[in-house]
């Protein structure tokens, strides 16, 4: 059975990077019908905060990335990692250190001076046959774990190829504080172990941990997992992922008008590939996921491609939904769905153009509010050669049918009448009806409103000088 799972530490928002841990802890479980964990490593007191936890579930459910199992929290299980550091104890496979502080340092400022690299020595490691130091009185010990001293740590990372450190480089990592309390790498070994975590899937900026954490797993007589360490992403310039995309919280990128499917998609990309697809489904990705085809080397955002997926998603989501989306956009910027034209008929019109939802709900907002072109669009396109063109339309216009094609034919008939080519009439039209000169073809557009309210905005329009 595979468990893997996502292990964040709530100290901010979910992020880019997180959130595709996440999404291939939580594919790789769902492509073998095994089980996802949530576990929050909140050891870390003065940085976690519970607005951070809530951040994270936020962005997990937005782009619907389910547990199974959790979340577990790490302050939590305390007790269990006493009771494993206990049982260290008593095997000798851990041991109390009461180096001080001032001893440490004097120890560091030693090696440094020798040229070499600052590390504990061992002086309260038992050895057979080894005298330790005289217990001081008043000290709270810490307790280290016995690294081995000789031969390598090696695994096969699923992502990086076979990793090997060898035992001498590592020294003798403190699990337990003097006040007690677990540190760091000692609660994910603990947890890995107890959650029956099959996979480990994280950033790369844990495989140097991941040589104590073996170790540990050892010592403890616990299975080892796999590990699967994915490379950073760089921003679009090939930089550091910056805040103005991937750095930021995933719930950002709601704020923007992204689908979450077209996220999910997107950051499914990042990293791993299957042949030359890059439009599939949740469903399909889950079903092609696997740990072979993820590069070792960084990935790199691409807005643009974001953007493209998006579109792509938007033209493919239903108007209902994309309806309800944008009825709670205008609510968040207290605007009011005015209902001329319909939210559902401009989103029609719209969808197959707009990038984000955002730019969908401005449509909206544009379309039903009350345009006013701007003083240079209406000298550009209001004239003394049009104004009378867009006089006669508005005639011609109160005696049609109010669908596209008699709409269109009394624009044909219109510009005939007048020996004028479209944007004559188009571009007035336009101006009339939005403010502006960017829309979809005109006569789809008209047909958005009803005809008295075209009338009226026309005359609205005609009646403004120039
Ligand atoms: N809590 C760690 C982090 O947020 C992840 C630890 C792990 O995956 O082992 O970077």
């Amino acid at each position: 059975m595979v468990r893997t799972r996502f292990a964040p530490s709530p100290t901010g928002f979910l992020h880019i990077g997180g959130a595709r841990t996440a999404l291939f802890s939580w594919a790789f479980a769902r492509h073998h019908q095994g089980q996802f964990v949530l576990r929050i490593e909140d050891t870390d007191l003065a940085r976690s905060t519970p607005e951070a936890v809530q951040a994270i579930l936020d962005g997990m459910n937005w782009l619907g990335l389910n547990h199974d199992e959790g979340p577990f929290y790490q302050t939590q299980r305390m007790d269990r990692y006493k009771a494993v550091i206990q049982q260290m104890l008593e095997a000798g496979t851990a041991y109390p250190c009461y180096t001080s502080t001032a001893e440490l340092e004097t120890l560091r400022a030693e090696q440094t001076a020798r040229g070499d690299k600052p590390r504990y020595d061992g002086r309260w490691r038992p050895e057979p046959g080894k005298d330790l130091p005289a217990l001081p009185v008043g000290i709270n010990p810490v307790i280290r774990f016995r690294n081995p001293v000789d031969g390598v740590v090696a695994w096969d990372d699923l992502v990086k190829g076979r990793i090997e450190i060898s035992n001498s480089e590592m020294d003798d990592l403190i699990i337990a504080r003097a006040d007690g309390t677990p540190t760091y790498n000692f609660c994910v070994v603990v947890d890995d172990w107890d959650m029956g975590i099959t996979q480990v899937i994280r950033g790369d900026d844990h495989v140097n941990n991941t040589p104590r954490q073996i170790n540990i797993l050892n010592a403890l007589g616990a299975p080892v997992p796999q590990y699967a360490h994915l490379s950073m992403i760089l921003g679009d310039d090939g930089q550091k992922l910056s805040k103005r995309h991937g750095a930021v919280s995933v719930m950002q990128y709601d704020d923007e008008g992204y689908l979450p499917e077209a996220v999910i998609n997107y950051l499914a990309r990042l990293g791993w590939s299957h042949g030359d697809d890059e439009v599939f489904s949740r469903e399909q990705f889950v079903e092609w996921f696997d740990l072979n085809h993820i590069t070792p080397s960084a990935a790199q955002f691409n807005t643009q491609k974001l953007n493209w997926l998006n579109a792509h998603y938007i033209k493919q989501a239903d108007e209902p939904r994309l309806a309800a989306d944008v009825r709670r956009r205008l609510a968040l910027r207290n605007a009011k769905d005015t209902a001329t034209p319909s939210v559902e008929s401009i989103v029609a019109l719209y969808k197959d153009r707009a990038q984000t939802l955002v730019e969908l709900t401005d449509a909206v907002e544009q379309l039903q509010g009350h345009p006013t072109p701007t003083a240079e669009l209406k000298a550009q396109h209001l004239t003394e050669k049009t104004r009378p063109i867009l006089a006669a339309f508005r005639d011609e216009l109160s005696n049609v049918a109010w669908d596209i094609p008699s709409i269109s034919a009394a624009l044909k008939a219109t510009l005939a009448a007048h020996n004028a080519k479209m944007p004559a009439l188009a571009m007035p039209m336009r101006l009339a009806l939005v403010g502006q000169t960017q829309t979809p073809s005109v006569d789809a557009l008209i047909a958005l409103f009803p005809k008295d309210e075209v009338l009226r905005r026309i005359d609205t329009l005609l009646a403004c000088g120039n």
